[in-house]
């Protein structure tokens, strides 16, 4: 029997319209309109395509961007600066730094002049320890998608065995987090860790992180095990092109799993539906509101 499949899609369409909702009656009952900047420094193409979609996606939200498309010769301090202003205006929200940035920059230095409360993406250490600690924080967006994912498969995750593969600071350690504030008990995995397959075996729910062409096969997953794939892989097509797959080899992998996230069209759309969410949030926390639920 097939596995079903997880509709990244449409879980996000229906997030993006819940947040259009909330951002129509903040404006309405509040003159609020959130404002995210997004901020990109060079030519990258696969940045310059995130930051288009992000930016639809929130104008198309009835949210007012703010779009910093810098030169890759950009100097750190130049961008500490623009963050600076960024900080103080009281019109945007929200900012994101598209990365990874030019090599003559330091994304730690940059994440950490982030106000706190603006950081949408959710990586400043302030957020990223709230969130370790379990208070209230802005969190990073893909992880968000993810257990939104997953709950629409296993809506309660309580006392499941979790696995996340890949530890790292955007995905994988901050999932880890979220799954063990929903009480799953988690395995982190990582480079180095041993007998990953028999490890993958046990696990009702298998999160994939990895950056590695449909490493997790069809043997490491428990019959009826949720599978969500967050990887991202440019791979040759039998034509000359490329393709994108995940993490996961997903043919294989459908016919054991319960349920399955698709590459494309899974993960990759709550991300966005997420930074839209966090956006609203941060909004409302600045405004001192009390912050939507979604
Ligand atoms: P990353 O920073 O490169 O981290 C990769 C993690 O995988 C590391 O923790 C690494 O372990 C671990 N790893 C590497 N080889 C492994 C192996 N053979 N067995 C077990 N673990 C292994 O990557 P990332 O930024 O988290 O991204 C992971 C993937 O998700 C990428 O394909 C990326 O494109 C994709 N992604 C997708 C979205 C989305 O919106 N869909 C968002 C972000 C990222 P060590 O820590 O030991 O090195």
């Amino acid at each position: 029997m097939g596995a079903q499949i997880i509709d990244g899609k449409a879980i996000a369409a229906d997030l993006r319209g819940q947040v259009a909702d909330t951002v129509h009656r903040l404006g309405r009952d509040r003159g609020l309109t959130p404002g995210l900047a997004v901020v990109l420094a060079g030519t990258n193409p696969a940045s310059q395509s995130y930051v288009s979609s992000k930016i639809k996606m929130t104008a198309g939200s009835g949210m007012r961007t703010f779009d910093h498309r810098l030169p890759a010769s950009l100097t750190e301090a130049d961008l500490l600066s623009l963050i600076a202003r960024l900080n103080s205006d009281p019109a945007v929200h929200g900012i994101l730094v598209q990365l990874p940035l030019p090599r003559q920059i330091d994304p730690q230095k940059v994440i950490a002049a982030i106000d706190p409360g603006k950081d949408v993406d959710g990586f400043h250490p302030i957020n990223a320890g709230r969130l370790a600690v379990g208070l209230p924080s802005l969190t990073p967006c893909t992880p968000l998608g993810c257990v939104r994912l997953v709950k629409t498969a296993y809506p309660s995750i309580a006392g499941a065995e979790a696995i996340v593969i890949g530890r790292s600071h955007i995905v994988g350690r901050p999932l880890a987090l979220l799954l063990l504030a929903e009480n799953a008990t988690v395995t982190l995995a990582h480079s180095k860790t041993r007998e990953l397959p028999a490890l993958c075996r046990r696990a009702d729910l298998v999160f994939a992180a990895v950056g590695k062409p449909e490493m997790v096969r069809r043997d490491w997953i428990k019959p009826g095990a949720i599978v969500i794939d967050v990887g991202i892989n440019r791979v040759d097509a039998a034509n000359g092109k490329s393709r994108i797959v995940g993490d996961v080899a997903f043919a294989e992998v459908s016919e054991v799993a319960g349920a399955i996230t698709p590459v494309p069209a899974g993960v990759g759309p709550m991300t966005i539906a997420c930074l839209l969410a966090n956006t609203v949030r941060a909004a409302c926390m600045q405004a001192g509101l009390p912050a939507p639920t979604f």
